[in-house]
């Protein structure tokens, strides 16, 4: 299927997809039993579920600047990683994503990582036939929070494992890594909402123009499954932190209207959500095609 687009205000927004992953489902829903969240998402033979990492190309048409949101795992897994997590680039890839809608690796000239999870930034850079670690993207600029660099540089035991050494370290010595604190406005009409509760410092694009606000929701909202309050990630570092900014956040969203962009979802790209009698809901799935 062809990838979406849209121009919202002084942007042109385009949909990067960048292939698919199998996690754990049972670690992707935390304290919610199986019997519940496999309704919403099927389990293989192995419990995992089905994801994929879409990101978000952003073309400002006032300072010409050429955005991109996370970049996906990359190809930097040898075999047994790529099977652990099923990593398929069958039907969606970056270097097809980015061709299919007009641009190349040189045209981004800013990145900016909503975390440095491996599913997030692994594209960033790649081996060449001679087992050397390249920078993927030669013109652009890395954005990362600084808490959350400082976090993703010193992890704890239980978040380790999600900051690969291979991804973190050359961002470290590119020269080119910019630490954004939690009001950074990238330029009038894009700018961050913070998260803590998956990892600190976790932030979210977000794109205003034409009386319209998009959120680029990664894994505050990896799936529109997980839309139910308590339906928070067991891999999420404060979970109850996460219970009080998504209420607070899916609020805001329902209140006004937010077209909130899916990264992890299989199936739905964007969704717009209702608050009623207590509870979320999802009003509408649609894509950037329908803004
Ligand atoms: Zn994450």
């Amino acid at each position: 299927m062809a990838l979406s687009k849209a121009v919202v205000g002084n942007f042109e927004l385009y949909t990067i997809e960048t292939g698919d992953i199998k996690l754990d489902g049972g670690a992707m829903f935390g304290v919610v039993p199986k019997t519940l969240w496999s309704r919403g998402i099927p389990a293989d033979e192995k419990n995992r579920i089905s994801m994929t990492m879409r990101c978000l190309l952003i073309k400002s048409r006032v300072t010409g600047k050429i955005y991109l949101i996370d970049n996906g795992v990359g190809t930097k897994f040898n075999d047994k990683m790529m099977d652990i997590y099923q990593i398929d680039f069958s039907e969606r890839e970056l270097s097809h994503s980015l061709q299919e809608q007009g641009f190349n690796f040189d045209d981004i000239t800013d990145i900016i990582f909503t975390h440095l999870h491996f599913d997030h930034c692994g594209g960033t850079t790649f081996f060449d036939d001679k087992g050397n670690i390249n920078y993927a993207f030669k013109n652009a600029v890395y954005h990362v929070n600084e808490r959350h660099w400082e976090t993703a540089t010193n992890p704890n035991a239980r978040e380790t494992a999600s900051f690969l050494p291979d991804n973190i370290q050359p961002i470290k010595e590119s020269g080119k890594l910019n630490l954004v604190n939690d009001h950074h406005i990238f330029e009038s009409g894009l700018s961050t909402v913070i998260a803590n509760g998956h990892t600190l410092g976790q932030q979210l694009p977000k794109i205003d123009g034409d009386n319209k606000t998009i959120v680029f929701v990664a894994d505050l909202l990896p799936t529109h499954v997980h839309l139910p309050l308590p339906w928070v990630m067991g891999y999420d570092m404060r979970p109850i932190e996460t219970l009080k900014e998504k209420e607070l956040f899916m609020k805001q969203a329902a209140e006004n209207n937010w077209y909130l962009y899916l990264e992890h979802d299989l199936d739905v790209e964007m969704l717009k959500v209702s608050y009623d009698d207590h509870k979320f809901t999802v009003a509408e799935k649609l894509s950037l095609n329908d803004i």
